[in-house]
């Protein structure tokens, strides 16, 4: 399969893959538009997206120096009443752990099997010149476990591109992965957050892991690219009604359940679409 010219290989892209092979074609070789709703209290979700950027946007502002009481007033009108909370608890319990050079919003590739990695970081501290800890904030409501947390696509790449990577932020030729550890910090349940300390055998096993993703991607044509037999894949995918794989969203509580982000799908989404599809 040849991709398109300006493809880079993101979490989000291979997250989608590995849940479906189908949705991957249909997303980013045929770029096909069919929105569903994702789930069933669209609106709901819809603000919830919105409002977990509002906030990204936030800790972006105060940790490039923005000072705090203009965003104080920001966070204070906010139109979700959950943002002024998330707000404190990361006031109180977030900016003692922000020690070090700080690279905001950076994002950082890696070159594998003549493709692009790409990583974008809402933070990456470097301390002591020579730990580098990546900062990822979550706004969804359920705090996860650290097991899902370190088998997720989006722990593994971006540890993994920093130990590529992360050179060109210490000024250094090489970074170990034990240099590295990634934080998930979940802005509705503010205690310490979840540390994954990286290390040797997990960063070659994640090289081998993507390496395999893309060579499978690249060697399958046109026809290859199978809906995944596991449906419960397909309860919160936009392309249910197109695949006949039923018609109902899955609900909000599920989503939870499901351990989805929504942070994930808030630029897959098309609102202004989804808001003319009725069901
Ligand atoms: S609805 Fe299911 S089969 Fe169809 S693209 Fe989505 S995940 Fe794949």
């Amino acid at each position: 399969m040849k991709l398109p010219e300006d493809f880079d290989f993101t979490q989000s892209n291979l997250k989608d893959y590995l849940d479906c092979p189908y949705r991957f074609y249909l997303k980013y070789i045929l770029h096909t538009k069919w929105p569903a709703l994702l789930v069933d209290d669209a609106l709901v979700f819809e603000e919830r997206s919105k409002a977990g950027a509002r906030f990204h946007r936030l800790i972006q502002q105060y940790l490039l120096g923005i000072p705090q009481s203009r965003l104080d007033a920001i966070a204070e009108i906010d139109p979700n009443p959950d943002l002024i909370k998330w707000w404190e608890n990361f006031l109180e319990n977030v900016p003692h752990l922000l020690e070090g050079q700080r690279y905001v919003e950076t994002s950082l590739s890696t070159p594998m099997l003549n493709q692009r990695l790409v990583a974008k970081y809402d933070l990456v501290l470097v301390q002591d010149q020579s730990q580098l800890v990546i900062f990822d904030w979550k706004t969804s409501g359920k705090r996860q476990r650290k097991e899902w947390l370190l088998d997720r696509v989006q722990t593994r790449l971006y540890r993994y591109i920093l130990a590529r990577a992360g050179g060109s932020l210490t000024g250094t030729a090489e970074i170990s992965p034990q240099q590295i550890t990634m934080n998930y910090w979940f802005a509705p349940h503010p205690e310490a957050p979840i540390s994954l300390p990286y290390n040797q055998k997990a960063f070659q096993a994640d090289q081998t892991f993507f390496e395999n993703c893309i060579q499978e991607i690249l060697d399958r044509n046109e026809e290859n690219f199978f809906r995944t037999d596991d449906e419960r894949k397909c309860r919160y995918c936009l392309y249910r009604s197109h695949c006949d794989r039923g018609v109902n969203a899955g609900d909000l509580q599920g989503f939870d359940a499901f351990e989805l982000d929504a942070e994930d799908f808030e630029f897959d989404l098309d609102f202004d679409q989804i808001q003319e599809i009725e069901f």
